[in-house]
């Protein structure tokens, strides 16, 4: 199982490649999230609203009806199961929907009603009796457009008069052929070359630019410097809305290029802690040894859920084979399946038809499966100079106070590195991890 396929390079051997992995794995995880998120993710914390002009008023819904939106619209998000605005929509959407047009930068997790808010800023901006291109959306990658264009159908289910047209690979047009669409979502090198080489799209007849997933998109240097080409032909009273689900300085600085004189919306990530968490470690000598251990623990574990984490793709294959084989049933989410695959093997983890699910870090990152209340580090999540990795331990393990079950930990050593990593851990959280028995488990029941 372990042969490794000829031209595919160092692929999966060892750590070397965990940071090419991570790259490719942005889009998808984002897809992943959307697929996934089939409905609001819930948070308790506050949203912070920076106006540009703090002496205007702030306005914010409780409402859809609040917002005036054309009946036709209104029936569309009705008809989507929304009852009311989500806390970030609350203060987007008036914003804007306000006239005169105000530029918007957005920042909140994955789930939390951004893409509903942009879609529906669009679809009431559109004049369908115009048949041109009037709001333009880019997004990352090809799948990413695709689900926003979904959104977007759905949405404006009642109001056929207003089309849709995705510019994206693949959708071949003919040079100067004027593009009917009132909408418009695709990829930073389609819609350039629709707008520029191609004059499909008269970009000085748009009035709506959304940039969605700032963060996956700049982590392209070549979409980054699409992007910002575009924004620039577009006319000045045009009005520029960018969403991101992290914000690094980085995001902030292409925002900040790309968004003049912009209203800022930020709502914070619940914070995760420690404090009920039961955190363990076990000692071995070596990888055979931590799944005897394993095996040995594998039946108070999966008295709830538990994800066990591994370094590579390699190691989490291994492993799943080697428990299958013992008769144990787990689910393996894995790197080289697709976002497709992925989604539906998550799917079944939460609904309970499987217990355990291995996978790798890079995999498994920014996936809220809140049910999950046992975790087996079979590895230490280290970054790549193989420092502990502090904050995606605390991710791992650690519960936000609304779900904040106990749960229970436990770390397999199996050298002086990883003994090391334990103790950074152990340190930059101020917190003692216990030693664990595998022969006498009364202590984690
Ligand atoms: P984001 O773009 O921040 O990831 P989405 O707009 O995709 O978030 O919304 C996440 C999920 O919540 C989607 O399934 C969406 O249909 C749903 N949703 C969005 N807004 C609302 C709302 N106001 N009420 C109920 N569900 C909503």
């Amino acid at each position: 199982p372990n042969k490794a396929k000829k031209g595919t390079t160092k692929q999966v051997e060892d750590g070397t490649n965990v940071e090419g992995e991570e790259k490719e794995d942005k889009a998808a995880q984002s897809l992943l999230n959307k697929m996934i998120h089939t409905s609001l993710v819930n948070t308790t914390n506050q949203v912070e609203v920076l106006q540009r002009d703090p002496n205007s008023p702030l306005y914010s819904v409780k409402t859809f009806e609040e917002l005036r939106l054309k009946d036709k619209l209104l029936k569309g998000v009705y008809d989507m199961g929304f009852n009311r605005p989500s806390k970030i929509q609350e203060n987007a959407l008036p914003m804007m929907l306000a006239e005169p047009p105000q530029n918007l930068i957005a920042q909140s997790q994955s789930g939390t009603g951004k893409t509903a808010a942009f879609v529906l800023a669009m679809l009431s901006h559109v004049d369908p009796t115009n048949k041109w291109a009037q709001c333009l959306c880019i997004a990352p990658t090809y799948e990413l457009a695709l689900q926003t264009g979904k959104v977007i159908e759905q949405m404006g289910k009642f109001y056929p008069e207003v089309k849709l047209a995705y510019a994206i690979r693949g959708n071949k047009l003919d040079r100067g052929a004027k593009l009917q669409e009132q909408i418009v979502i695709g990829t930073p090198g389609t819609v350039l070359d629709w707008c520029s080489k191609l004059k499909i799209i008269n970009p000085k007849k748009i009035s709506v630019f959304v940039l969605d997933e700032a963060d996956v998109m700049i982590a392209t240097q070549g979409h980054q410097d699409q992007s910002i080409r575009i924004q620039r032909m577009l006319p000045k009273e045009c009005q520029m809305l960018l969403f991101s689900a992290t914000f690094e300085d980085s995001v902030w600085k292409f925002a900040e290029r790309v968004v003049p004189d912009p209203n800022i919306i930020k709502l914070k990530r619940e914070e995760e802690t420690l404090d009920t968490i039961k955190q363990y470690y076990v000692l071995c000598s070596d990888k055979e040894e931590k799944f005897t251990a394993l095996c040995n623990i594998y039946g108070a574990i999966t008295i709830a859920q538990a994800m066990i984490f591994c370094h590579t793709r390699r190691t989490a294959g291994w492993l799943a084979a080697e428990l299958t084989k013992e008769g144990h049933v787990v689910a393996l989410l894995s790197g080289e399946m697709t976002v497709e695959q992925r989604a539906a093997i998550i799917e079944r983890f939460r609904e309970g038809k499987e217990k355990v699910l291995v996978t790798t870090n890079v995999c498994s990152r920014g996936i809220d499966v809140e049910q999950v209340s046992v975790v087996i580090n079979f590895d230490l999540p280290m970054d790549k100079y193989g420092n502990a990795d502090n904050e995606t331990y605390l991710h791992r393990i650690g519960r936000t106070g609304r779900f904040g079950k106990r749960g229970l930990a436990v770390n397999m050593i199996d050298s002086k590195h990883s003994m090391n990593i334990l103790n950074q851990i152990e340190e930059h959280f101020n917190k003692k991890i216990n030693k664990l028995d595998t022969d006498d488990l009364d202590e984690i029941e």
